[in-house]
């Protein structure tokens, strides 16, 4: 019996016989002309276009349709040519075509996060092109039993080529959250682990057990272990569906339970999933794909859609979180040697001053004409100074709620000072995490590291968490660990009075509170933070609290 961790990505239990998807990787040279590499390129495209009409999963299918996009982008073409100026046969295109796809890379890796991950699906094309030229073929899955997928990272190729109807999970070695294996898992609603190190070593047919909301894998498990992990998911999707209405303790304690959005659609998304309101309004999308700042009117507009999805409802706006791993076009930066330690977030600031000013002003324009109640909050504050500036600049613009996200050490050992600023504070757990671990949250290799449950993460929490009581101060949640129902528990004994997460995840958080009360979420809290690490705290919290 062997285990294996890795982030969970999609929740459920599976059990069954692994189908490894391997890919052949062309060693030898490949020689070619231009019009031949030209030639292999259209193949590609078609190939995915074909594939992409095939796709059952409307993101796949758009991820194909974008992948067979870029294999006909005319800049790649032309970055081809430039490498390959003779109309000869050269004796290796390897690395002339890879290198071609070199400037898209970058510039996706440079934007973070979901854009980051996106570079698989570059990398792919590169390889397709390479595999037609050397006249290979990736051997095609044949899946014909419910098996388990398992492979160092899925391209959105390799889920189009298998019958994804006997898939009963995916476990991928490499990839992130937003990776394409996450995306189709959630769609299939089939358990998923990512960055599950090790995991493509396990033979086929090898049994193995995927736990989707632990994100463990574990080979040849016994059946009781497979029974009681399969019992405890039951339980808790049981206990969601049999919960409506606002999130309460079982002792009528009240927990505002608020989701996290990113546009309209994740608003109205989560409208629909019973949540409170929007804990956390990530406006940065609306910047990071534009060359020029968008004008006040168009913010107006964009904050007036939002406001009018969640008409009476809190709406907690974070101005821009960018700079450094997610640059902003129009804004001049500098090479970072540490960008998350970098001039991003409030931080931005210092190079200038005025853009979240006109954001401030147009989200008290949009604030003004709705019926929302509007809260505003600054991310990677990290002194009372900058919670000071922020709050100045808000209200002397006739916002109300202001407030901060607690999401750096600093700010969540000096909330006595911060949070005395403002009106509020929220804890991004995400950055806080990697911040006081030390670890980068995007690392897939540190997953153990990245965890929120390290009491080293707890004891920072509850520091910030006994500083806003004092100074009665509403704390919130609005980082992953929301949405985790135990350390949800957890949070609250802690003290904190919101959480806000990722809409599908809103149910499960909301049942399992209803369950609980508030004396067993403090003695979970303290068990918790006193525990040596972040296995035993999650182990002693759920014997308190229960699965
Ligand atoms: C966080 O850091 O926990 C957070 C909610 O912000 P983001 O994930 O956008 O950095
Ligand atoms: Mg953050």
């Amino acid at each position: 019996m062997t285990q294996y961790s890795g982030i969970g990505v999609s929740p459920g239990v599976a059990h069954g016989p692994v189908f490894r998807i391997t890919r052949q990787v062309v060693r030898k040279p490949v020689p070619a002309s231009p019009r031949q590499v030209f030639a292999a390129l259209e193949a590609v495209a078609e190939e995915l276009e074909r594939r992409a009409s095939a796709a059952s999963i409307e993101v796949a299918r758009e991820v194909l349709e974008a992948q067979s996009m870029i294999a006909r982008d005319p800049a790649l073409v032309e970055a081809i040519a430039a490498r390959l100026t003779e109309d000869a046969v050269y004796p290796d295109v390897r690395d002339d075509i890879r290198d071609a796809f070199a400037g898209f890379r970058a510039a996706l890796a440079s934007l973070g996060g979901y854009f980051a991950e996106r570079v698989n699906d570059l990398d792919e094309i590169a390889d397709r092109t390479i595999d037609h030229l050397a006249g290979v073929t990736q051997v095609g899955s044949a899946l014909e039993v419910p098996s388990i997928i398992v492979a160092d990272d899925l391209t959105p190729s390799d889920t189009a080529a298998i019958d994804l109807d006997f898939a009963l999970a995916l476990v991928v070695a490499k990839g992130g959250p937003t990776s394409h294996t996450a995306i189709v898992a959630r769609g299939l609603g089939i358990p998923a682990i990512v960055g599950c190190v090790g995991v493509d070593s396990v033979p086929d047919l090898t049994m193995l057990l995927v736990d989707g909301r632990e994100g463990v894998a574990i080979t040849d498990a016994s059946l009781t272990e497979v029974a009681g992990r399969a019992a405890r998911e039951e339980a808790l999707r049981a206990r969601a569906a049999g919960v409506t209405g606002p999130g309460r303790l079982s002792d009528g304690t009240p927990v505002t339970l608020l989701a996290n959005a990113g546009n309209v659609d994740g608003v109205v998304a989560a409208a629909s999933a019973g949540a409170e309101g929007i804990g956390l309004f990530r406006t940065e999308l609306a910047f990071l794909d534009r060359q020029t700042e968008p004008t006040i009117d168009e913010q107006v507009e964009l904050y007036s859609s939002v406001f009018a999805a969640m008409a009476g409802r809190r709406v907690v706006v974070r101005t821009i979180d960018a700079g450094s791993d997610k640059p902003v076009p129009f804004i001049a930066a500098e090479h970072e040697e540490n960008p998350a330690l970098g001039v991003r977030g409030w931080r931005l600031n210092r190079i200038d001053n005025s853009l979240v000013d006109r954001q401030l002003q147009a989200l008290a324009m949009a604030a003004i004409a709705s019926t929302a109640d509007v809260w505003v909050m600054a991310p990677m504050i990290a002194t009372a100074q900058e919670a000071r500036d922020f709050a100045v600049r808000a209200r002397r613009l006739g916002l109300k709620h202001v407030g901060v996200m607690v999401e750096t050490p600093a700010a969540a050992i000096m909330a006595d000072h911060v949070l005395a600023e403002v009106n509020f504070g929220s804890l991004g757990t995400n950055d806080l995490t990697q911040y006081v671990m030390a670890a980068d949250r995007l690392d897939a290799r540190l997953s153990d590291l990245t965890t929120s449950w390290h009491p080293a993460v707890l004891r920072a929490i509850q520091l910030a968490a006994n500083h806003a009581r004092n100074l009665a101060r509403p704390l919130g949640v609005c980082g992953e660990a929301a949405a985790d129902p135990q350390l949800a528990a957890v949070l609250v004994g802690l003290g904190v009075s919101s959480l806000s997460m990722s809409p599908p995840a809103l149910a499960e958080v909301r049942g399992f509170l209803a369950h609980v009360d508030r004396a067993t979420c403090v003695r979970a809290a303290e068990a918790a933070v006193s525990a040596g690490s972040e296995l035993e705290a999650k182990l002693a919290a759920t014997e308190i609290l229960g699965d």
